[in-house]
């Protein structure tokens, strides 16, 4: 284990981000990096519980807590307070091929999960535990990783792959991270393998959903670099229309193309100029601050609304900002969620708590408020050819928002519209394809990633990937 008493004497510290306000100003990344020595100090708290929640991701009253992935999380923490730097990342790669990835973007159920986590102030509610106990801050278990990934990038430690071919071949449809760990997993296991991508760069969601400031597009590169190194072809601009569209017989096809079809709202005026899907607005700006050129959409100098309060309408708030909106406001339909857990939402649930995200505090930062609005649902569109204004009920009083440009960022349905149809697999009544395990209904295709589970977490789609290679490859 760690430290004898580090858990109680050293507290947790995390690296600070760039301030809300500078970074609003550009694209650039925000994350930034403790010393070496400050991310040991904060490994060493790990206290190597008999039985760590962190490491084995559950469903507990239907939130994941835990790492999904299985991560082996005090075994790395051990190993990186010791300075054993390389043997602490061959530890995490035996169960997560993509960390430099979640270790960016994963909204770290573990970190819910660790027994650090455990609210002090309610221990006295806890029915199962009544000693006091101080010092309850999560380890820094993502960072962590994240130090690990880049430690061992930089010092070539991460060797491509160097599996002896065993004969078998398998295309994987969909280059997002259930489509890049499935195809790592799969080459290890000796298959040749190709990737079929419609985008014209890999990585989903990675590249063209969460913007460039919260995950740096050149990581991506980087591991695509490393995947064709190991062997794995891509083929991008291809979009895959029909199975017999692949030009070949494989062993085994993968269907990982997401859950792209996002959620619309028909109430009037919906046709207007002006109203766009985050996921296409999100694209436009990440190609365009990719090519260094003025988005074809652009929030510069609108009142921007965005209609979900969400991740996806978070990232929306920061791009806008980024993009010079004149205003940003988010409408969502629920209610605020409390500040603390509440008695039905224990620990080591997912805690059900508000979480201000950084979208949201940049717009405190420039706007001096918060840009959520709770309990509000869009009642109407207002304009003559391109929308003016938004009508909505806010815990039932009507409510007008100006509005030159509105982002719908209220999830997703299922896989696009007509495609598994095209592909020939069934689907489920909420549109994702039906599977047992991860069998489709057509022999020899299997399917994970959000286009099985539905909309999720990168961290959910790299453990489909990699178990969905292991249903295709036959391997217990
Ligand atoms: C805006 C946004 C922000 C998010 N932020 C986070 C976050 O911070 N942290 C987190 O954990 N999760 C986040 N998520 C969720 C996460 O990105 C997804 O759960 C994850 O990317 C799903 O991975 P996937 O591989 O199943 O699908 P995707 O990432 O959607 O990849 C599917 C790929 O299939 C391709 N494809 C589709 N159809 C075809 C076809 N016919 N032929 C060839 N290719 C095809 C697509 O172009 C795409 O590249 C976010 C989601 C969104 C929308
Ligand atoms: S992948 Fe996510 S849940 Fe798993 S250890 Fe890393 S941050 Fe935690």
């Amino acid at each position: 284990m760690g430290k004898t008493n580090a858990c109680l004497t050293i507290p947790r510290i995390t690296a600070q981000d760039r301030s809300a306000l500078s970074r609003s100003g550009d694209f650039l990344p925000f994350h930034k990096h403790l010393t070496l020595d400050e991310q040991r100090r904060q490994a060493s708290r790990c206290m190597d519980c008999g039985v760590p929640f962190c490491h084995a991701g559950r469903i507990l009253n239907g939130m994941a807590t835990g790492c999904p992935l299985g991560n082996l999380i005090p075994e790395f923490n051990d190993l990186l307070y010791r300075g054993a730097y390389r043997q602490a990342l061959m530890r995490l790669l035996l169960t997560n091929p993509l960390p430099e990835f979640t270790g960016r973007v994963c909204p770290a159920p573990c970190e819910q999960g660790c027994m650090r986590a455990f609210p002090h102030e309610n221990l006295s509610k806890h029915p199962l535990i009544n000693t006091p106990v101080k010092c309850m801050e999560a380890i820094t278990i993502r960072e962590n990783e994240l130090t690990l990934v880049e430690m061992g990038f930089e010092n070539g430690w991460i060797a491509p792959i160097d599996a002896a071919p065993n004969g078998k071949s398998a295309a994987v449809i969909g280059a997002g991270p259930a489509g890049l760990a499935c195809a790592i997993r799969l080459r290890e296991y000796g298959y040749s393998v190709d990737i079929y991508e419609k985008a014209d760069k890999p990585g989903g969601l990675l590249m063209y959903g969460i913007p460039h400031m919260k995950l740096e597009k050149q990581a991506i590169d980087r591991r695509v670099k490393w995947m064709e190194r190991s062997g794995i072809k891509f083929h991008l601009s291809h979009e895959v229309r029909g199975l017999s569209e692949l030009g070949r017989k494989y062993d085994a096809v993968v269907v990982c193309v997401g859950s792209g079809q996002p959620r619309d709202l028909s109430v009037s005026g919906r046709s207007l100029k002006g109203i766009e899907f985050a996921v296409d607005y999100l694209t436009e700006s990440t190609k365009s601050v990719l090519a260094g050129a003025e988005p074809s959409v652009t929030a510069k100098g609108k009142d921007v609304v965005i209609l979900g309060g969400g991740d996806t309408g978070n990232d929306c708030v920061a791009t806008a900002i980024r993009q010079g909106a004149k205003s940003v406001t988010q409408l969502e339909i629920m209610k605020r969620p409390p500040d603390e857990r509440l008695p039905g939402n224990p620990w080591p649930e997912w805690a059900r708590t508000l979480k201000t995200d950084y979208g949201q505090q940049e717009a405190e930062a420039r706007f001096g408020a918060d840009p959520r609005i709770y309990e509000a649902a869009t009642r109407e569109f207002v304009g003559d050819e391109a929308v003016s204004q938004v009508v909505a009920d806010v815990a039932g009083v009507q409510k007008t928002y100006p509005a030159q440009l509105v982002l719908l960022a209220m999830g997703f349905v299922g896989v696009s519209s007509g495609l598994a149809e095209s592909l020939g697999v069934q689907t489920t009544e909420r549109g994702a394809i039906q599977t047992d395990g991860y069998r489709t209904s057509m022999d020899g295709v299997y399917a994970c990633g959000d286009a099985r589970r539905g909309q999720s977490l990168v961290v959910w789609a790299v453990r489909e990937g990699c178990e969905c290679a292991k249903a295709a490859a036959g391997r217990p």
